[in-house]
Parts: structure tokens; C-alpha cells; sequence
């Protein structure tokens, strides 16, 4: 295993901060856009991002937190950009015999 990883940037310290609850939108791309809220009581998770009005919501746990309800939206929008990749996905292997 060579596996190198080059880091050109020195590793920020870790430091214990205030839970993260404001996303970058991986739909227009802005910084700190997205917000999260979470209902306990409904146990929703909700993203909204303030520039694009982009909207998120899922289904969350107890233990859910907004970095977890983020990383499952990304996931969902990888999810959909694979599918629109494929623009016939069933369609049969090229095969062209034209000698009828
Ligand atoms: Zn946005």
C-alpha cells in the first residue's frame, strides 16, 4: 500500500466548537447558505438554503445531527445526478447487423 496523500494545506487543529449547523449548498455553490433545523418533536431535518431556496427534508433520530441530515442530502443529490448521467440505461448493447 503506497498510498500518498499529499497535504498542502497544514491540518487545522481540532478544537471542540459549537455544533456545525450551517452547510455549504451543493446547488448554487454558496458558502454557508444552507441552514438546518431540527424538530425534535416531529423528528424532522430540515435544510434550507437561504440563496437558492433549495429544500431538504428527511426523517431523523435522536441522535441525528445536522451534519448527518447534510451529508444525507448530498447523498441523495449524488444519487440523482447518477441517474440523470444515464440517459437510456436500459437501452440494449449496440448490435447493428444490417445485412437483411
Ligand atoms: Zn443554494
Amino acid at each position: 500500500m503506497g498510498k500518498r496523500k499529499s497535504s498542502a494545506k497544514p491540518a487545522p487543529k481540532k478544537k471542540m466548537e459549537k455544533l456545525e449547523s450551517v452547510f455549504n449548498c451543493p446547488f448554487c455553490n454558496h458558502e454557508k447558505s444552507v441552514n438546518c433545523t431540527i424538530d425534535r418533536k416531529e423528528m424532522i431535518g430540515e435544510l434550507t438554503c437561504c440563496i437558492c431556496q433549495e429544500k431538504y427534508s428527511t426523517a431523523i433520530n435522536n441522535l441525528s445531527e445536522p451534519i448527518d441530515i447534510y451529508s444525507e442530502w448530498i447523498d441523495e443529490c449524488e444519487k440523482v445526478n447518477d441517474m440523470d448521467g444515464e440517459i437510456s440505461p436500459r437501452s440494449p448493447p449496440l448490435t447493428h447487423h444490417d445485412s437483411w
